[in-house]
């Protein structure tokens, strides 16, 4: 027993309700009614200030377990019907508790091709863990916390092994794009025995989970474990090769059976107003690339040199999203004088996860709520931001709350670093790969049809941000699966027409 009462392992909690060896569902599991919610030990703020290492330590197995146990196995379970990849919640939380972890990794990756990554990064209480029934009055089961433990087990004990495909096809993808979409659709595609090329521009594989994404969220470690095992499954990348630029669309189109456009969305939000072009206001990407790329060993120029560092400046963050969270947290690491999150809309309004938000204070990032830019001060550069208090009005079309300016309530904020965390738009993707016939939303994403994941080019498909622009890593992964099964469809579809021809 814990000085706090609590049992300290499940063998006790059985003792105490009277379970014996034989262990059926229900007494095993629905121990959410004694068990607290206890969520994975956060390092203390003083030592995490100053690292980008990630922030949660992992369960103990026996915390897992636990944990795991206070699953109440729901009929209808509305987690796994809000995580967008409709994980087998109730099943890999029930291995757990049961101490058969090899299995739960089985359940748990049969419908993720990154679990560790999404038990990390998903933002759960959006989603599963904000979904789960027991929420009300007792908390819900630390779901991504016990996937994350998990896989991260599962590759400690060599559970994780690189794709075998049964047979070869003889016949051959191009992907673009290696982040979680195209990375997650190149896994499938190999599985299914094709012969997988991805192409990116970047250096690195991971699309915004190399470069985006912060280690204190997400250890590049992590990241580059997946590129290791997706090579050691046969995949090829073709890395530093921008497609349009280095190479046109339509030699990928003749090399390849079918093609995948999976490059996201990069092109960042401007800002107005007077002040605006100022040295010392970048674009929240260059800033977290920057930092990413330095934490990774690499030379970064605009970062030695002090454009993109944000030690000893005040620095003010323009926007309330994940971005814009992930900006003020570099900042703070980096050794900031002061960190500012400026953001028009409330708390109760802002995109972000709200741990994020809770992390983020706990760090020191004061946050200045219903309050908008106006103008930018100094000469030579940046000295301050002229911002407005902003009241919430009413509702529009989409039943969020607008918001207009309070007339005369102006003040300056301090700043020698501004950051546009503003959000992100498509790249003119038909102009870059100089294919007019790619036919684009009125928002500049990637029109495809929704069943076939198939774009207007014949053969072309597409998945993840760029087409439903700026979203989560889970859903690429998700649109990076289905479109695998439809290419698959598609190739061997026309394979039986052939063949009928014959
Ligand atoms: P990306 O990850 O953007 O990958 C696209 C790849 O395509 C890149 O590698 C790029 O180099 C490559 N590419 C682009 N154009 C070309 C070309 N012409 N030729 C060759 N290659 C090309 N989501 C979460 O779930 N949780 C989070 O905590 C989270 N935090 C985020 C923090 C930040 C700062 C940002 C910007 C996003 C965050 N997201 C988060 C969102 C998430 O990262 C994206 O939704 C997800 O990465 C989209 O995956 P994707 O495969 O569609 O595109
Ligand atoms: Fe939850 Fe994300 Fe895991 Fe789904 S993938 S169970 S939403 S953490
Ligand atoms: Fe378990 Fe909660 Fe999912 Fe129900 S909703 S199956 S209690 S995790």
């Amino acid at each position: 027993m814990r000085p706090n009462g609590e049992p300290a392992s499940i063998a006790e909690l059985d003792r105490q309700t009277g379970s014996k060896g034989d262990v059926t569902v229900p007494e095993r599991m629905l121990k959410f009614v004694h068990l607290p919610q206890r969520m994975p030990e956060k390092r203390d703020v003083a030592t995490r200030r100053v690292d980008f290492d990630e922030i949660y330590r992992r369960f103990s197995a026996d915390e897992a377990a636990k944990q795991s146990s206070r699953c109440s196995q729901c009929g209808v379970p509305f987690c796994s019907i809000h995580c967008p990849l409709n994980n087998n919640i109730p099943d890999w939380l029930k291995l757990t508790a049961e101490g058969r972890l090899e299995e739960a990794y089985e359940a748990s990756s049969a419908t993720n091709n990154f679990p560790e990554i999404c038990g990390r990064i998903c933002p759960q209480d959006r989603l599963c863990e904000g979904n789960c029934v027991i929420e009300k009055g007792y908390e819900a089961v630390t779901i991504g916390a016990v996937e994350r433990y998990v896989t991260d087990t599962a590759f400690e004990r060599g559970w994780v092994r690189p794709i075998r495909p049964r047979r070869e096809l003889g016949l051959s993808i191009g992907i673009i794009g290696a982040g979680p979409g195209g990375l997650a659709a190149a896994e499938e595609l190999r599985r299914r025995g094709y012969e997988v090329h991805v192409y990116d521009r970047y250096d690195r594989v991971g699309g915004l989970m190399i470069y985006g994404i912060p280690g204190f969220k997400l250890e590049k470690d992590v990241v580059l474990r997946r590129h290791a095992l997706c090579e050691q499954s046969g995949i090829q990348f073709h890395l530093g090769v921008s497609v349009g630029a280095d190479l046109p669309l339509a030699a990928l189109r003749e090399r390849h059976a079918a093609v995948l456009i999976a490059t996201g969305v990069y092109k960042p939000r401007e800002i107005g107003g007077p002040g605006a072009g100022l040295a010392g206001i970048v674009p929240a990407l260059d800033f977290l690339t920057a930092a990413n790329r330095k934490g990774l060993g690499d030379e970064v120029p605009a970062f030695d040199d002090g454009t993109l560092d944000a030690s000893g400046r005040d620095v003010v963050v323009i926007g309330g999203g994940d971005t814009a969270m992930d900006c003020v947290r570099t900042a703070v690491r980096q050794g900031a004088a002061s960190v500012k999150c400026l953001y028009r809309r409330d708390r109760a309004n802002m995109p972000g996860s709200m741990r994020e938000v809770k992390n983020a204070e706990e760090e020191g990032v004061e946050f200045i709520w219903l309050a908008a830019p106006e103008a930018f001060l100094g000469e030579d550069g940046v000295r301050g931001v002229r911002a407005q208090r902003m009241r919430l009005g009413l509702p529009d079309a989409t039943g969020r709350q607008t918001v207009e300016p309070i007339q005369g309530s102006h003040f300056t904020l301090p700043a020698s670093l501004v950051i546009k965390a503003l959000g992100f738009d498509p790249e003119d993707l038909p102009h870059a790969f100089g294919e007019p016939g790619l036919e684009v939303t009125r928002h500049g994403t990637l029109k495809i049809n929704h069943r076939s994941f198939m774009t207007s080019l014949p053969g072309v498909f597409a998945a993840g941000d760029i087409v439903r622009g700026a979203s989560l890593v889970v859903w690429a992964i998700r649109d990076g699966r289905d479109a695998a099964a439809q290419m698959h469809e598609y190739i061997q579809k026309g394979h039986r027409l052939a063949e009928a021809a014959d």
